[in-house]
C-alpha cells in the first residue's frame, strides 16, 4: 500500500540557525504595544516605527544573544510574522 505524505516543512527555517533577518525589515507601529520611547523612531509625517541602527538591525534587538529585548511589548507587526512565511524567506535569502 502508498500513503502519500503531506511534505515535511524545511527545518533549515528555523529562527535558532538565523540571525534575526527579519529584524532588519522597517516595522512601523500601527498599534500601542508599550514599545518604550527610546526604540521608536518618528518620521517628518508623523509616523512612528522601530528605530534601527547603523548595522542595519532593530534598536530593540539583543546584539549579543540575536533575540528581541522587548518580546512581551514588541510590535504587531513582529507578532504576526510567522516564520517560513515569504518574508522571512525573502529576508534569509538577502542575509544569510
Ligand atoms: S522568523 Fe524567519 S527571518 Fe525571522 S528570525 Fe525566524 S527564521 Fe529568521
Ligand atoms: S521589536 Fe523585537 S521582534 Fe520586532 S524587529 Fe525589533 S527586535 Fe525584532
Amino acid at each position: 500500500m502508498t500513503v502519500d505524505a503531506a511534505p515535511l516543512p524545511d527545518t533549515e527555517v528555523i529562527c535558532v540557525s538565523c540571525e534575526a533577518c527579519c529584524c532588519r525589515l522597517e516595522v512601523m507601529l500601527i498599534t500601542d504595544t508599550g514599545v518604550p520611547d527610546m526604540f521608536i523612531e518618528i518620521d517628518k509625517w508623523g509616523g512612528r516605527s522601530m528605530a534601527r541602527l547603523d548595522d542595519g538591525w532593530c534598536s530593540a534587538l539583543d546584539r549579543n544573544t540575536m533575540s528581541c529585548m522587548i518580546y512581551e511589548k514588541r510590535p504587531r507587526i513582529c507578532r504576526e510574522l510567522e516564520m517560513g512565511e515569504y518574508e522571512c524567506l525573502s529576508q534569509r535569502a538577502a542575509n544569510l
